[in-house]
């Protein structure tokens, strides 16, 4: 399916408006001056170097760090500028030996009653549910630990979506998920943007699909060096530049 049909849209996704954005740790700058708008109902992904200061970006719009400067999200039909937010960080880690079930994962995060007690049975539906959202209700007895890159993603999203948030933010998505699988992933995280109304704020290097499924592309290195849709930044200077590559010709 092609993307960027959305943009500008407006259902009961968010917007979101950062104007000025600036964070320092300690005495040093991470990010300075940054503006952006993520429309209702767009895919943006924001790209960069290591150390660019994207997952940054994504923890002051969590509230997650100190920051200068205004993030404003508008929802429509809400009175409330505070939106509901589903987020997956970058790369958690499970042990592999650890005995944590999917199931048992949801339990600790939706219910009051302690995860070895097992689930009740409108919890078990529950979480089938919520799994069946992202195609993964087979995974409900699955070891955390064990499963695939691909896998552990759709888990997460899963929780992510529950409850149904406005918008989605999610760091680096496609690390440690197959060709394959990243393609799959990209292609259920449309149909959940279709389903569901969502707008999708997430930072990857997978450059390759970006023209297929992003509406928006924010390349920041610190600031904000350049944003537009995606074969323009492609095939920017500034992408070459800041990547010291070649710039579009490949996607
Ligand atoms: P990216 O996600 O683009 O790879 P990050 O936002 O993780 O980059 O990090 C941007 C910069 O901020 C890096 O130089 C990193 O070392 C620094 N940084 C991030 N978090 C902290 C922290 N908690 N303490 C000190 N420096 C940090
Ligand atoms: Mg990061």
């Amino acid at each position: 399916m092609n993307i960027g049909s959305h943009g500008g849209s407006c259902g009961h996704s968010c917007c979101l408006r950062l104007q000025g954005l600036s964070v320092k740790i300690g005495n040093d700058p991470i990010l300075s001056g940054v503006d952006l708008h993520v429309h209702c109902g767009e895919l943006v992904a924001l790209i960069g170097p290591n150390g660019a200061g994207k997952s940054t970006l994504l923890k002051a719009i969590l509230g997650q760090i100190e920051h200068d400067g205004i993030i404003a999200f508008s929802v429509p039909g809400q009175r409330t500028r505070k939106p509901k937010i589903g987020y997956v960080p970058q790369s958690p880690v499970f042990d592999p030996g650890d005995p944590v079930t999917v199931a048992d994962l949801f339990a600790c995060c939706m219910s009051k009653r302690p995860a070895f007690c097992g689930l009740s049975k409108a919890m078990q539906e529950k979480v089938l549910e919520c799994l069946a959202r992202v195609h993964a209700q087979d995974l409900i007895h699955k070891r955390v630990g064990v499963l695939s890159g691909g896998e552990l993603q759709r888990v997460l999203l899963a929780l992510a979506l529950e409850p149904l948030p406005n918008i989605l933010i999610l760091d680096e998505p496609l690390s440690g998920v197959d060709v394959e699988g990243m393609e799959s992933l990209m292609d259920m995280l449309d149909e959940l943007r279709e389903t569901y109304d969502l707008s999708i704020l997430m930072t990857t290097h997978d450059f390759a699909s970006l023209p297929r499924y992003a509406d928006q592309v924010i390349l920041i290195d610190h600031k904000v060096v350049c944003q537009g849709k995606p074969l323009e930044v492609l095939a920017s200077q500034d992408f070459t530049r800041v990547f010291n590559r070649k710039g579009g010709g490949s996607f």
